[in-house]
């Protein structure tokens, strides 16, 4: 299978202000990621709000420079990439969001807005157009007559379908979802994912599946990158990590994941306290003030991210956790 994208120590740090008079802080969002995505494949990235998951999103998806690192998409180096390169790029990456009302034009036909990118990007004719977005929207569960509607007339999951169908318009070699079952009904949820499951299978779009849900990612990963504060923790196949987490962050996000089978020989771990503050990162690992686990070298050293087994990990005991 081909590498569709390729980051490498991808960094994103925002200068923010801390008041009248006073030096600019930095907040580093994302720090050192590096993956490989291939073609028809799924990376799903976990990790609690303000671990970097949005600014990874943003930046593979070009909405947002990155600071430092490569990012190579269907292998085309994104930084340093001539407009014209950009404009293709932008293309072959599409993003579906949380709430499909950001990506749908609330006033534009369902119909005209499936159409649009292949208005703009493609030299069809108006009739072929129509065609195309006829049988997508057949494809992703839409009847004929709803090219006419707007968005206010479909139900969530109608909308997150319609979201979907769209970003797939251009079959872009990578789709970035950010967390896009969140705010559907439970019942709704499994059928929009088996969609995602099926139209990747069809067209063999590599996914970076951003979501909190662990459940939701065991359906639909192949691999799992945990973050923690801007850093990656852990990342490797899916069933390893589920079988056996060697971060004890990871092992703490799935301690809180109800399971049917649990697991008597893994103690669960509770995670105490808050992520830290970003503009103040603790030394060391920056897991280490909430880690059961930690010695004195957490705090001195930051660990860093390495091979272990079949996984990246970023812990100095991970070999005890094997
Ligand atoms: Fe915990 Fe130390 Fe490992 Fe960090 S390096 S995860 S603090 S044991």
């Amino acid at each position: 299978m081909s590498v569709v994208l390729s980051a490498r120590e991808l960094t994103r740090h925002y200068e923010v202000s801390t008041g009248l008079f006073k030096p600019h802080a930095l907040v580093r969002a994302l720090n050192g990621v590096s993956f490989e995505l291939h073609a028809g494949k799924t990376l799903a990235v976990v990790g609690e709000s303000g671990c970097g998951k949005s600014t990874l999103a943003r930046a593979l998806t070009l909405i947002e420079e990155p600071t430092a690192g490569s990012l190579q998409i269907a292998g085309t180096e994104v930084t340093g990439a001539s407009k014209a390169q950009r404009k293709q790029l932008r293309r072959e990456v599409q993003m579906v969001f949380q709430s499909p009302y950001a990506s749908l034009n609330p006033r534009q036909k369902v119909g005209d807005q499936l159409a649009e990118p292949l208005l703009i990007n493609t030299s069809l004719s108006r009739t072929e157009r129509r065609a195309k977005v006829q049988a997508m929207m057949q494809q992703v569960g839409l009847r004929p007559e709803h090219y006419h509607r707007y968005p206010h007339m479909f139900s969530g999951g109608q909308r997150q379908r319609i979201a979907l169908a769209r970003a797939m318009m251009l079959q872009p070699k990578v789709l970035v979802a950010d967390e896009p079952t969140s705010a559907l009904d439970v019942s709704i949820q499994a059928q929009v994912l088996n969609l995602f499951m099926d139209l990747q299978a069809q067209y063999q779009t590599g996914y970076v599946f951003i979501s909190h849900n662990l459940a939701v990612v065991r359906h639909v990963a192949d691999d799992v990158l945990v973050m923690y504060l801007g850093r990656p923790a852990e990342m490797g196949p899916k069933e390893d990590i589920y079988a056996n987490p060697l971060h004890p962050y990871t092992r703490a996000l799935l301690s809180a994941t109800p399971t049917l089978k649990p697991n008597p020989d893994k103690p669960k771990i509770k995670i105490a306290g808050e992520l830290p503050n970003p503009l103040n990162p603790p030394s060391g690992c920056a897991f280490h003030k909430r880690c059961p686990y930690a010695t004195e070298r957490c705090s001195a050293e930051e660990p860093a991210f390495r091979q272990v087994g079949t996984r990246q990990v970023a812990c100095h005991y991970a070999e005890q956790f094997v």
